[in-house]
């Protein structure tokens, strides 16, 4: 399989690339043959996994489904030669030709009931495969690194994987079942036709062949294309995000950027219509084209079986057996293509899902749960690192060391690396060089759980969870997430307590716009919910403030602050923030500029030392008197 790897702009160098890749890969379409089976193991497996009893039915109704109608042709076939005989010799046999259709009446019955069983079975098994194959890819995702949400390339492997899981597993399963009833019907048929000539035989099963190859090759591009489009439909999908959802609604009504963004959305989806347009008129054309021949041979062997019965060579029932043979094995032979050019594409879809799946994710960190020096702290020591792919590095040989009980102020212009330095804390990232210690123990070394235990961060743009306000301060400390006492507390330290008493009922008031009666709150009130949840998190002896106040005016925030290091008593509590009168209330201020620290002390250390700080800090304070 070709694998793309490209930015989206390049389309067209990208779909020259596409059309040379089909053509590349050509000789390789008959591994692709057999690669059909590849999945089919998997599928089945995950199918058995998910219901055995839905599984085992379904194999005995697809066994039934397709030795019963060689049997019926059968019996035809009886009944022809019965009335035949009835009819020579009359007053003969007429009640065994009865007993005949009754018993192809009874056989017609039982195909009917298996066909509606399969069916049935099939419904049961999608929804709960559906379920199980969605769980797992969110399963997966919760093991997943920060990075890999980050990686555009990673993003599109889930996007594809997502789209279609519930669907294809299934229809992989389905189509694998739908080959081998076929296969079954025809074996039985040819048992039967070999009789006439084993040439007939091989006329049914040949015929078909080339519309099986074209029938492959077609899916192969089409799954290339779905592929390679990826960044497209979610240019389209994000389109579609910004134009119908309320937290864009607002500036896309007021700047008038609707018209334009549909427009994008209409020419994307114009640009995949040719595609797809020219694919599937090929994929006719050809399809049209070779089933001729098929069609042509088919009935070929159709005159020579009526001409047989013409010369006597074959009795009359015997040629209504043959050619209702021929006339339903010829559509088996077209299923079983069809269902081979399908389980093409199901594997292809499925090698996605699997590919993203088994996404290597790092052995999580050590298993460590306490640091040797508990009264140590955190140590930065010449820790520098870069962003994947990024040509310069976001934060460089940074040393930093914090006690139990100092606060930190991080300052610097956009960009120069404060959230980075963050992530490391919180190893969200791993430092490219350097290391991090809590308590004396690299954060590599620490059990993940432990850590998370320790460190309580809410970032600038912390998580607003369309749930009750409750819950929303609840989700500080997991296990504590639906107790209300603590939700209080909380509340009441990080200052929402007063405006959630206004609320029309309280901490059960539902929030965000997606759901009934959902209340939208305003940026400082949110802000205040994210500062209570960071209170949720007793248990953590560093907190981490990442501009949350950033709503708030200048003196709330100081007031938050202030409040916020009482409280703090004990713990270590480092604070991003651009308002200098915050930041002076700090233990420690570190001035960041390109990812270094350039400057480090006291407030009065730095303004004695009239550099970065006491510049910025005396520009701020001119602007406020
Ligand atoms: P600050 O918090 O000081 O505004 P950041 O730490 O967010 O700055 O960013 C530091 C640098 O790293 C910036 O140049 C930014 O462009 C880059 N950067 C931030 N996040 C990412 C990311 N996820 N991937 C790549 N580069 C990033």
């Amino acid at each position: 399989m070709v694998n793309f790897t490209h930015p989206a702009g390049r389309a067209h160098a990208a779909a020259a690339a596409v059309t040379a890749a089909a053509a590349a890969a050509e000789p390789k379409t008959l591994r692709g043959f057999f690669g059909v089976f590849r999945y089919s193991r998997r599928a089945l497996e995950l199918v058995w996994r998910t219901s055995p009893q839905l599984t085992l039915a379904l194999g005995v109704l697809t066994l039934i489904a397709g030795v019963v109608p060689a049997g019926v042709a059968y019996i035809g076939s009886l009944i022809v030669d019965a009335v035949v005989a009835a009819v020579r010799h009359p007053g003969g046999s007429a009640r065994h030709v009865f007993e005949l259709v009754l018993l192809e009446g009874a056989f017609v019955a039982s195909t009917a009931a298996a066909q509606r069983g399969i069916s049935l079975c099939q419904s049961l098994l999608r929804a709960q495969l559906g379920q199980r194959v969605n769980v797992m890819i969110l399963e997966k995702a919760l093991t997943l690194e920060l990075q890999h949400f980050e990686d555009s390339e990673f993003y599109d492997k889930l996007t594809r994987a997502r789209r279609e899981a519930s669907s294809r597993p299934l229809s992989l399963v389905m189509r694998t079942f739908g080959l081998a009833q076929n296969g079954i019907s025809l074996v039985s048929y040819g048992t039967l036709l070999v009789r006439f000539s084993p040439w007939a035989v091989a006329v049914l099963l040949l015929a078909g062949l080339p519309a099986f190859v074209a029938e492959a090759k077609f899916s192969g591009d089409a799954f290339r294309l779905f592929r390679w489009r990826s960044p497209e439909t979610r240019m389209q999908t994000y389109l579609e995000t910004v134009l119908a959802r309320e937290d864009h609604a607002k500036e896309v009504k007021l700047f008038g950027l609707g018209p334009r963004f549909l427009q994008r959305y209409r020419d994307i989806f114009g640009r995949l219509y040719r595609e797809d347009r020219a694919l599937t008129i090929r994929r006719d054309a050809w399809g049209f084209g070779l089933g001729l021949i098929a069609t042509l041979a088919l009935y070929g062997a159709y005159a020579w079986i009526a001409l047989s019965a013409a010369r006597a060579l074959i009795s009359l029932g015997q040629m209504t057996m043959y050619l209702l043979l021929f006339r339903q094995g010829q559509s088996a032979v077209s299923a079983s293509l069809s269902a081979v050019g399908g389980m093409y594409e199901d594997n292809l879809y499925l090698s996605t899902l699997y590919e993203y799946l088994e996404t290597p994710v790092p052995a999580p960190g050590g298993a460590i749960q306490r640091g040797p020096e508990p009264q140590d702290g955190v140590r930065f020591e010449n820790v520098s690192f870069s962003y994947p792919d990024a040509a310069e590095p976001a934060l460089e040989d940074v040393t930093l060391h914090l006690l139990p009980g100092e606060s930190l102020a991080l300052v610097g212009e956009n960009g120069s690396g404060k959230t980075t330095l963050i992530k490391l804390l919180t190893r969200l990232y791993p430092p490219t060089s350097g290391r991090i210690l809590l308590d004396g123990l690299d954060l590599r070394d620490w059990d993940e759980g432990s850590l998370r235990q320790r460190i309580g961060v809410i970032f600038q743009d912390f998580a607003r969870y369309q749930m009750l306000v409750g819950e929303n301060v609840g989700a500080g400390d997991d296990q504590y997430f639906e107790d209300e006492a603590r939700w209080r507390e909380a509340a009441d330290k990080g200052q929402a307590a007063e405006f959630i008493k206004t609320l029309p009922q309280g901490y059960h008031t539902q929030l965000g716009k997606w759901f009934r009666d959902g209340r939208e709150l305003s940026g400082g009130q949110w802000q205040k919910i994210a500062l209570a949840r960071a209170f949720m998190r007793t248990r953590a002896d560093v907190l981490v403030l990442d501009e949350p106040t950033a709503a708030m005016d200048a003196q709330a925030e100081a007031d938050v602050f202030e409040h916020f290091r009482k409280l703090a008593l004990g713990r270590i509590t480092i604070l991003i923030s651009h308002r200098f009168s915050t930041v002076r209330m700090a233990d420690q201020i570190a001035v960041l500029e390109h990812g270094r620290i350039v400057e480090r002390g006291s407030h009065e250390e730095l303004m004695a030392l009239n550099g970065r700080y006491a510049h910025l800090f005396t520009l701020q304070a001119k602007a406020y008197r």
